[in-house]
């Protein structure tokens, strides 16, 4: 789906932050035809190469100190340079190979990257570096591509093609580049969000972009009990039960992920059919109103988000974004029901 978006783009694929909760190392077997990864930091590029991953694999926060990027230079890591200190440090600590580094431009994210006006000198500095490869591949990030009427995007674009027109290696778009705004499509694409199936758009179904979740997060009931009308459930007995109910009890909680701030009246599948959370989500556990599903039964399954219950559905329950419910997902659901399928 992505490579039919931008068919003439190379893909590097983003699996910083256990590639959003699904196992990083897991997805990088899977996504076995991505030109690259990218991870956040140092650890998780290691992680890659001690799992065998062979294809390049750029660090998006680059280095802090030499005996960083020695290690980089040892497990052949592609560092984001996007200060003048990472590149004092390059010229000071010869590497044992020339490596391939990603010049970052800020083009007003403001976050890292060097200003428009330091650009070209310290692209200079990089050019004349025996420790670097040529040419410096040439990157940005975008702010506010998530939101197609934003004319920042535009503007970013523009500083961009300024300051990089013909580099040879060019990459700006993140997933909401890649589906929403063709000017950002250059030689790499940033997917991350969209890999995983969810819509980098607060406006836009996952589906309608042609995007199926690869997370299908799930469990079962433990048990199932009948409450009487004024019944209280769960911590401080925030639920009252207006009516007579069936309720399940879910082993999900947030220990696992499963955000603590949703209210009752979220969402929750068992067996498939629609019911709603009561009370307050525990560590451990949820209670959920199935009173309306006749099989439901210890052992039945749940499904929390996924196929069928969007994350982004659960995401606006929760008021959050699609991405802090991926990475939050605790070591410990990888151990139980989940499918990961890409
Ligand atoms: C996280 C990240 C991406 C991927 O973003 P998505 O919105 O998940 O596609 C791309 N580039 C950089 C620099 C990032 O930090």
């Amino acid at each position: 789906m992505i490579r039919q978006t931008a068919p003439a783009a190379r893909i590097m694929a983003v699996v910083k932050a256990n590639a959003y909760g699904h196992d990083a190392v897991t997805i990088a077997h899977t996504l076995a035809e991505a030109d690259a990864f990218a991870v956040a930091r140092l650890e998780e590029g290691l992680l890659l190469r001690d799992a065998g991953i062979r294809q390049p694999v750029v660090v998006l926060q680059g280095f802090v100190e030499a005996q960083e990027l020695a290690l980089m230079d040892r497990s052949d890591l592609q560092p984001v340079i996007h200060d003048h200190f990472q590149v004092d440090i390059l010229e000071k600590n010869p590497t044992a190979h020339p490596l391939r580094v990603w010049l970052k431009l800020d083009t007003g994210m403001h976050r890292l990257g060097v200003a428009p006006k330091e650009f070209g000198e310290i692209k200079r500095r990089l050019e004349a570096c025996p420790s670097v490869m040529q040419p410096p591949a040439v990157m940005t990030h975008l702010s506010s591509a998530d939101d197609r009427h934003n004319l920042t995007t535009e503007k970013q674009m523009e500083t961009f093609h300024e300051k990089a027109p013909d580099d040879p290696a060019r990459s700006v778009a993140n997933s909401a580049g890649i589906l929403g705004w063709r000017s950002s499509h250059t030689e790499w694409i940033r997917p991350g969000l969209a890999l995983y199936g969810v819509s980098p758009f607060p406006d836009i179904e996952a589906e309608s972009l042609g995007l199926k979740p690869v997370m299908t997060l799930k469990t079962r009931l433990i048990a199932v009990k009948h409450l009487q009308k004024g019944d209280r459930v769960g911590y401080g007995g925030d639920y009252v039960c207006d009516k007579a109910v069936k309720m399940g009890i879910a082993a999900i909680g947030y220990g696992d992920g499963y955000p603590r701030q949703l209210p009752s009246g979220a969402p929750v599948l068992v067996e498939g059919h629609r019911c709603s959370l009561m009370g307050r989500v525990s560590m451990d556990m949820i209670a959920i109103d199935v009173s309306d599903v006749l099989e439901a039964s210890p052992g039945s399954e749940v499904t929390l988000w996924g196929q069928g219950l969007p994350v982004e559905e659960i995401a606006r329950w929760a008021e959050t974004i699609p991405y802090t419910l991926l990475c939050g997902i605790a070591r410990r659901v990888h151990l139980m029901h989940f499918t990961a399928q890409a």
